[in-house]
């Protein structure tokens, strides 16, 4: 089984009722893979009733099923709202909460007993790119975020260079290669499917430049913050992994 075709859309902090809208003309187009948005927690229920064959996932979720855990959600309430998917690891948990690999991997096990796919988010800072660490942290992350209960039917990691989200700055085409290359080996080596866990590429595609992304060997998607906020960006970039 080769990996899925995935556009996931992040829309991190943003989004109001208003918003649902643009996942109304999503679910109207011909999308011709499978497409994931992952909106606000609050809006997770009605997005589901606006979705049509788009999934709805999460953006985090704690590792344990329910307790004394102020302003957190856990991964059976993501599932009782209507998620089949969570988002995992992303840097911006990682800097603004301090996320550690093993928590990332807690949460992993949490969502997995829960019924979700996760998409557990790796990759370098610049300083660590500058300093010719990235393919150590890729799989030093991968080895500690990924749990070993993960499969290629519960799991997609997504690469996302620190320094390229929200930037509009992208690696080259080579840095992207050589980093899915690593990550496809290392879960090749470590997991029977690994082979077919899926890979997404994030940080600043755009409709411009996701065809030339989406021709990278062993790019099998994206994970894209601000251009899946409008259906129309977000379409386009769907469109170009349709026809990768
Ligand atoms: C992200 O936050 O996962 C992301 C890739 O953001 P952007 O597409 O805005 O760079």
């Amino acid at each position: 089984m080769a990996p899925k075709k995935l556009a996931a859309g992040n829309w991190k902090m943003n989004g109001l009722t208003a918003s649902l809208a643009e996942l109304d003309a999503l679910a109207a187009r011909d999308n011709g893979c499978d497409v994931l948005i992952c909106p606000p927690a609050t809006l997770i229920t009605p997005a589901v009733a606006h979705a049509g064959e788009i999934a709805i996932g999460g953006q985090d979720c704690h590792a344990k099923d329910s307790g004394a855990h102020t302003g957190d959600i856990s991964a059976a309430m993501l599932k009782d709202a209507g998620a089949s998917h969570v988002i995992l690891g992303h840097s911006e948990r990682r800097a603004d909460h301090g996320e550690t690999d093993a928590q990332v991997s807690a949460k992993a096990v949490a969502a997995h007993q829960a019924g979700l796919v996760t998409v557990i988010c790796v990759g370098e800072t610049e300083a660590q790119r500058d300093a010719g660490e990235t393919l150590d942290v890729i799989a030093s992350q991968l080895a500690g975020s990924v749990p070993d209960c993960a499969t290629a039917a519960n799991t997609v990691i997504a690469y996302e260079p620190v320094w390229a989200i929200g930037t509009g700055r992208t690696p080259t085409n080579d840095q992207i290669a050589e980093a899915h290359a690593l990550m496809r080996d290392t879960l090749s080596a470590r997991f029977g499917d690994g082979a077919d866990v899926g890979l997404l590429y994030g940080g600043s595609v755009k409709p411009g430049n996701a065809a030339e992304i989406f021709d990278i060997a062993h790019v099998n998607g994206a994970l894209v913050g601000g251009a899946s906020l409008k259906a129309s960006d977000f379409g386009a970039i769907i469109d170009a992994l349709a026809k990768a």
